[in-house]
């Protein structure tokens, strides 16, 4: 925001009134061709309706830059999925396991997890691992069993698409669409994604900024996408205690400044299971509109992500003591 001054104006009183707004001021310029004097506004100061900063006595005029990722800025703080509200009055709670790995699976899981008030069933049927020794996922056969689970206990589903190739079988039966950590800036998917309109869980890439996580947002809905919840699922911190960091901050940031729905993923965040039930706590009190936590029936053999999967009954708890808060 700059803010130019009258000529007349006391320049030390218009600041006193900004700096009681919390708006601070990273510099101070004399216009081009003019006898004004124009304050910029730092980046960090409180978001303040610039209607207000006009009203200050001995301020001229008010501009703000043109935003860069206008149609994210604009989206709001609920997104309407299946008929959910993300975003709105009630926690979203998205469970499941890390990999689909059988029609019973995650028949099981469904109906495990549908009397806790959990409204999308998550489950990847195309795994990004970070080895190609690893579970690769079983690919399509596992997007049905997960919409038919999810049929048969009135859930939604969540689901990673990890190619271009694969946007019309995963938007085609997913309610809502995931675009994993390491594909935020994978532009030609985005681009993709948007193209089928439907609305998207986009998870933050392990080292990307706030600035770049909405921007990738920008790419969805300027081509298309319905909506865009964020994911924050933990940034790659220095330290190894942990899988990730969760970043809580930009939770807040997100969620206070921006107004924007963010869903929190302790699981990937942590990458323990014993550490989902404060850092999920943690989340709701950043003011994320929902958590996203893995489960698994037997852990030791899930086929994918078990150290950080809780046992159905361990769910249970944990969903408990989150939504009685
Ligand atoms: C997942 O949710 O299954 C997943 C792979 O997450 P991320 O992209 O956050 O690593
Ligand atoms: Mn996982």
């Amino acid at each position: 925001m700059i803010i130019s001054l009258r000529d007349d104006a006391d320049a030390q009183a218009v600041k006193r009134e900004l700096t009681a707004l919390g708006l601070w001021i990273a510099a101070t310029e004399r216009s081009i061709g003019d006898s004004g004097l124009q304050f910029v506004v730092a980046a960090h100061s409180t978001n303040v309706n610039p209607e207000s900063v006009a009203q200050i006595a001995g301020v001229r005029s008010v501009s703000v830059p043109v935003p860069e990722h206008p149609r994210i800025d604009r989206q709001g703080p609920v997104v309407t999925v299946a008929g959910h509200d993300i975003g709105g009055a009630h926690p979203t709670l998205m469970c499941g396991p890390c990999s689909v790995e059988s029609p019973e699976q995650i028949d099981a899981i469904a109906a495990r997890v549908a009397p806790l008030g959990v409204t999308f069933l998550r489950g990847g049927a195309f795994k990004p691992r970070s080895s190609p020794y690893n579970f690769q996922g079983h690919g399509d056969p596992a997007l049905s069993w997960m919409r038919s689970a999810a049929d048969k206990f009135g859930l939604r589903v969540v689901t990673e698409v990890l190619s271009e190739h694969d946007v019309g079988a995963v938007s085609e039966l997913a309610d809502l669409v995931q675009i994993g950590s390491r594909n935020m800036q994978n532009f030609a998917l985005l681009k993709r994604v948007g193209h089928t309109k439907k609305p998207v869980l986009l998870k933050r890439a392990m080292s990307a900024t706030v600035e770049e996580w909405l921007l990738a947002a920008e790419y969805l809905l300027h081509h298309g996408s319905s909506g865009v919840v964020l994911c924050e699922r933990g940034i790659r911190g220095f330290d190894p205690s942990t899988r990730n960091l969760v970043d809580l901050t930009a939770v807040a940031l997100l969620a206070n400044v921006h107004r924007l729905p963010v869903i929190v993923d302790p699981s990937h965040g942590t990458g323990r299971r014993d550490l989902i039930l404060p850092l999920a706590k943690a989340a709701m009190a950043a003011g994320a509109a929902g958590v996203m936590i893995e489960t698994h029936d037997d852990p030791g053999r899930a086929l994918s992500d078990g150290p950080q999967a809780l046992r159905g009954d361990e769910l249970q708890q944990v969903l408990g003591q989150l939504v009685s808060r």
